[in-house]
């Protein structure tokens, strides 16, 4: 996998977030292609969600979006990140 490396404040919202060591002394992030529109390439954002406490917290968000939102159709739309 090549490297796209690239300071946090240089990345836009196409380039994965995954901290990366610095560049020039400021925060350097992985600046592949995002993945599905989340917030990582498609490399990170496994690793990111093989890590169980990740995992859970984000279904615990998943769980809290749904109990506070009555379910009036049977197919729900996926919160999508804004
Ligand atoms: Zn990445």
């Amino acid at each position: 996998m090549k490297s796209c490396r690239v300071k946090l404040l240089d990345a836009n919202s196409q380039q994965c977030r995954w901290m990366d060591g610095q560049i020039d002394g400021q925060a350097a992030v992985c600046g592949s292609p995002t993945h599905n529109r989340t917030s990582w390439c498609e490399e990170h954002h496994k690793r990111v969600f093989s890590r169980n406490i990740r995992r859970t917290r984000f279904e615990i968000d998943q769980a809290k979006f749904y109990n506070l939102t009555p379910l009036k159709k049977k197919s729900v739309e996926y919160p999508t990140e804004g």
